[in-house]
């Protein structure tokens, strides 16, 4: 079982020598002769949660800067369809090596995917270090998305890691996949043990063409299938009135939130405030690096909480809030032992050096890091006990 000792680093505003024993921390107040197989210099820094990106599709890095600036329906139609429907598993691989290398450059230990492939998935994560849930997307008639395969690949798969890979079935959205189909993909979910992974309620036109075809708004139609429940993830919930909400609290929904993609694509404003008065579970996604344009969850901090004050009020989605969604609640949504500093608690943090001129003065290190910072700030990552990233 290794060791990682991280000495005089600040944690809760003390200098403090943090000690890591296999996964776990072991002791968050070590002695200065504490031995350990790693001993890490912690001056100057401060130790924080990793983070839990909760939405995104990794491998979509390849498509960075691919049809940029125009609406969901014709990004998807015109540019991000017909040239995934052709991707090999060779481009797949560098796909999600690209991904999990700006992931763990910027911080993040968590990734909750939608993509193709699942074994290149599961052998670039198991490579790299970091945590994921993986989904393989799945669209009506597309070449890669076959639901019986996917289904006989996910029965024979099996978590090289030692536990930090989970998977979940991913129907794409209401309408990319047929009512009889989704009902199939979550009732096999829900006898394997998945997690239930899709997009909903991100546009106006998804709702009005929801009304259209089935007599009712999407998070109606989804609860009507079943689908809606404590093991669900549904990424955006933007266009969500009151009633939906409460809904959505009531069936224990985890909602992802992307504040980067649904401004970049014109989706519409998050509701926060009816979605926390409500009660809902909310956390923090990027969503592709082809909507955001990047995969750096400590970005859509920012972006969330200022998309939260835009309305007018400043008071509104704080800093020390935005920051629980991106770290505790990511980690309990998905059952991580994690998102806290504790002993006990699986060791996934991040060395923030507070030299860097963007953390200086430090008023609040909080504030600091959602408002201030950037991925450069970020001098170590450290996911399961492992180290990812070093400066
Ligand atoms: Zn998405």
């Amino acid at each position: 079982m290794g060791s990682i000792l991280i000495k005089h680093i600040l944690l809760e505003g003390q200098p403090r020598n943090v000690l890591i024993e296999g996964k776990r921390f072991k002791s968050l107040d070590a002695a200065d002769g504490a031995a350990a197989e790693t001993v890490l210099d912690g001056s100057g820094m401060a130790l924080l949660p990793g983070l839990y990106n909760t939405h995104t599709h990794s491998a979509m890095t390849l498509l960075r800067g691919y049809g940029d600036d125009t609406s969901l329906e014709q990004w998807l139609d015109d540019y991000i369809w017909p040239v995934e429907s052709r991707l090999t598993a060779g481009q797949l691989q560098r796909g999600y090596m690209l991904a999990t290398r700006e992931m763990a450059r910027t911080g993040t230990v968590f990734f909750n995917d939608m993509y193709f492939d699942l074994d290149t998935a599961t052998d670039v994560v198991a490579d790299s270090g970091l945590r994921a849930t993986l989904g393989w997307v799945m669209l009506d008639g597309h070449p890669l998305s076959n639901r019986m395969e996917v289904m006989e690949r996910i029965k024979a798969w099996r978590d090289p890691t030692g536990g930090r890979i989970q998977l979940a079935m991913a129907p794409h959205a209401i309408y990319t996949v047929a009512r009889d189909e989704i009902v199939r993909m979550v009732r096999f979910a829900r006898e394997n043990g998945l997690r239930i992974h899709t997009h909903l309620a991100e546009t106006r036109t998804e709702v009005a063409n929801c009304v259209r075809d089935h007599g009712m708004r999407p998070v109606a139609y989804l609860d009507s299938l079943g689908v809606l429940g404590p093991d669900v993830v549904l990424a955006h919930c933007v266009q969500v009135n009151d009633a939906e909400a409460d809904l959505l609290a009531e069936r224990g929904v985890t909602i992802s939130h992307c504040p980067c993609s649904n401004m970049k694509l014109g989706s519409g404003i998050f509701p926060y405030e009816r979605l926390i008065k409500a009660g809902c579970r909310i956390t923090l996604g990027t969503d592709g690096a082809s909507s955001s344009n990047n995969l750096d969850l400590r970005e859509a901090m920012k972006f969330a909480a200022l998309l939260a004050k835009v309305g007018g009020d400043p008071q509104l989605l704080p800093a020390s809030q935005v920051f629980d969604w991106a770290t505790r609640c990511g980690a309990e949504a998905f059952g991580i032992d994690a998102g806290t500093i504790a002993e006990g608690k699986l060791a996934d943090c991040l060395l923030v050096d507070l030299s860097d001129v963007k953390m200086q003065p430090c008023h609040n290190l909080i504030s600091n890091f959602v408002y201030s910072a950037d991925s450069s700030c970020i001098a170590g990552v450290l996911c399961d006990g492992q180290i990812l990233y070093q400066r």
